[in-house]
């Protein structure tokens, strides 16, 4: 039925590496939890985000049913800083949560502030418990297993502390900011390890903050603290592709820089074109399908155009820019998967 070389997991693995390929991976590396595929599957938010089953189901149904090459578990980003303490609202069927209460309020909280334990905190043992149960699941067609963990810059600035007190500390107390991101690197490497022991072969080291600095702060707040979390993720055994999100046009060229990372996730609001231009082969790239005005709102025609363009413009990974929306249609979807069936023998790692 089909002439594929590799299995899905080897061909993601390789396309991270960027070693040759039998075509491109089309691999779920951003959220893949839809409100079609929660009617199909009978798993739906915010059960389905809370419970280790409902995580399983719905992420099984990415693959079994759009034919995502891949697993990946949970749908929101605040796992972490839900598990420091903070608290989420809004939780519905149709959207992912949202903070209410950050769970570092104050400079003594800063202090106090020690890494949630993955086996005790939040929903970390839920996401933990669903990674055990996908290795199982994904052991006869070879799926990749993702999960994501913050970044620390993102960490901090999405995930612990509120945005005005944030900036304020870097306006007025810039130390204190480094004594957080410290602290910020050690969460994230400690929840990789427990999810990496679970299972899972690939982290998500979500970037998505950045778009919000110039690149002169980036450099100081953010890039030296990605490049110690990453080469240590990296250490553990695990491949790391580091999410970029929102406009990073300004910032692109560098994260190639990022010690320890395989490949970035390119936001949808850079030119893939440009960005293999600036990026040359320092590092894979993935994406860049509009999750928005094409995957939500566009037509299949659409994403096959876009799917086309991406690989021609030298992404080693067929996926969209950041998570799918939640009201994606199935069909664009499964178009996606198709266009990366189609045209995945003309991408750039496309040699076996
Ligand atoms: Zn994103």
């Amino acid at each position: 039925m089909t002439d594929d070389k590799m299995t899905p997991k080897e061909r993601f693995h390789a396309a991270l590496k960027q070693e040759p390929v039998d075509r491109i991976p089309i691999t779920g590396i951003t959220q893949t939890g839809t409100v079609d595929l929660m009617d199909a599957c009978g798993a739906a938010w915010p059960e389905a985000n809370q419970k280790a089953e409902g995580m399983v189901t719905l992420a099984w149904a990415a693959h079994e049913i759009a034919g995502i090459e891949s697993v990946r578990v949970p749908f929101d980003v605040y796992i972490e800083g839900e598990a420091a303490g903070g608290e989420l609202y809004k939780w519905k069927k149709t959207n992912q949560p949202m903070m209410k209460k950050y769970a570092i309020q104050s400079k003594e909280d800063v202090d106090k502030y020690e890494p949630p334990d993955p086996k005790r905190d939040g929903r970390m043992p839920e996401v933990l418990k669903a990674i055990e149960m996908l290795v199982e699941k994904c052991k006869k067609e070879d799926l990749p297993i993702i999960s994501p963990v913050f970044a620390p810059f993102s960490l901090i600035s999405l995930s612990l502390v509120d945005m005005m007190n944030l900036m304020m500390w870097l306006k007025t107390d810039i130390d204190l900011y480094h004594k957080l991101a410290k602290k910020a690197v050690e969460t994230g490497v400690i929840y990789a390890e427990a999810l990496l022991d679970a299972g899972v072969d690939t982290i998500f080291y979500n970037g998505g903050a950045d778009g919000t600095v110039k690149l002169d702060d980036w450099l100081n707040i953010s890039q030296p603290y990605s490049s110690e979390g990453a080469t240590k993720i990296r250490e553990l055994g695990a491949y790391v592709v580091y999410h970029s999100c929102a406009d990073v046009k300004h910032l692109i060229a560098d994260m190639a820089d990022i010690k320890g990372i395989h490949c970035i996730s390119v936001s949808q609001e850079v030119d893939m074109k440009e960005t293999r231009e600036l990026v040359g082969e320092k590092v894979a790239l993935a994406g860049n399908v509009d999750p928005t005005y094409t995957l939500v709102k566009g037509t299949p025609e659409k994403v096959r155009e876009e799917v086309k363009y991406d690989i021609e413009s030298g992404t080693d990974v067929c996926c969209p820019g950041c998570g799918y929306g939640p009201n994606t249609p199935l069909e664009n979807m499964k178009a996606l998967v198709a266009a990366g069936h189609e045209f995945g023998k003309m991408a750039r790692l496309a040699k076996l």
